[in-house]
């Protein structure tokens, strides 16, 4: 109870004091040097469907207020360790290659001469033109009937699919158990007409993806580096080591050859990966891998090869969504 006060006060506090170089200096004090993850960069930071698009209006805060009380270097400076000293040091991500990075993100990076990486699937070369979360998280809200996916049968709870069977949410199901691209096709076709949303142009920045040419738009660009997302989207920590490898090796080759620049870092998605991950990984050529919201393994920790990010998302006002990770 009083946790929850004292933590509402701060929220608040951050809110009102977000602006003053005092307070910043306070809350930056011991701020470790930091990756940022971000997702989606939309027009209005709406939280229907997910948290994951930060309003460009709130990104720009953010690089204004980090540009200000700390250092953004690129995160190949991070993981080399050259960092400046005085103030803590941030890099930016971004993952899964929305469109909407090139079109409101890219613009604002450009503007305040920031650098930033775009960590992106090879789903453009698949039979996919979005990433299941973002199809199951928009499907669901329309459909009220159960869905059946492999004979497995689905009911709606306050807005979540979960399993008749074993009462877990289907979210949790393709993240975790049944984690190939073919489960995650047959998903999408079992919500039949729901798909339709795909048409509504006030969604389309909610989930359309970058093409090819969008790509090499933001790889031509000096603030942004690309980096590799996985392939389709599956969550690697839980593939055999042969596909892991298949997925780690066809999104680095399809980047490569799009971009005509070396890829050298997998930001993986859902932040999934196993030790066997890392070294697999390195002998095809990322020097540098990112976990997401918390590393796995204790080895982590003191393994130069992969580094930790926390997450930007937008259930909070600007303050507390960047000032929340300090
Ligand atoms: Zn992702």
């Amino acid at each position: 109870m009083v946790d929850r006060i004292l933590n509402k006060v701060k929220r608040k506090a951050n809110d009102f004091l977000f602006n003053s170089s005092l307070y910043a200096k306070y809350l930056l004090k011991n701020t470790q040097n930091t990756i940022l993850m971000y997702h989606g960069c939309d027009s209005n930071g709406d939280t229907t469907y997910n948290s994951r698009h930060t309003s460009k209006d709130s990104f720009e805060k953010h690089i204004n207020y980090l540009n200000k009380h700390a250092y953004i270097i690129s995160l190949n400076d991070f993981f080399e360790k050259r960092f400046i000293s005085g103030k803590p040091n941030f890099a930016i991500t971004f993952d899964d290659g929305y469109l909407n990075n090139l079109t409101n993100a890219l613009p604002i990076l450009t503007k305040l001469k920031t650098k930033a990486t775009f960590f992106i699937t090879g789903l453009n070369n698949t039979k996919s033109d979005i990433l299941w979360a973002d199809f199951l998280n928009i499907a669901s809200v329309s459909r009220k009937e159960n869905i059946k996916i492999c004979g497995e049968v689905f009911e709606k709870r306050k807005g979540i699919f979960y399993s008749l069977n074993s009462n877990e949410s289907l979210y949790k199901i393709i993240k975790e158990i049944n984690t190939s691209y073919e489960y995650k096709l047959q998903m999408m076709e079992a919500f039949g007409a729901d798909a339709k949303f795909k048409l509504n142009p006030d969604l389309f920045e909610k989930w359309q993806l970058m093409s090819d040419k969008d790509i090499l738009t933001c790889s031509q660009s000096e603030f942004i580096e690309i980096g590799a997302h996985g392939y389709f989207h599956n969550n690697i920590g839980t593939l055999t080591n042969s596909e892991s490898r298949k997925e780690l090796k066809d999104v680095k080759e399809y980047l490569e050859n799009l971009t005509q620049k070396k890829i050298n870092s997998i930001g993986y998605p859902d932040g999934s990966y196993n030790r066997t991950t890392l070294d697999i990984a390195e002998e095809l050529g990322y020097k540098y891998q990112l976990a997401a919201e918390g590393f796995h393994f204790e080895e982590d920790f003191t393994d130069n090869r992969i580094r930790d990010r926390k997450g930007v998302y937008s259930w909070d006002s600007p303050a507390n969504q960047l000032i929340i990770n300090f």
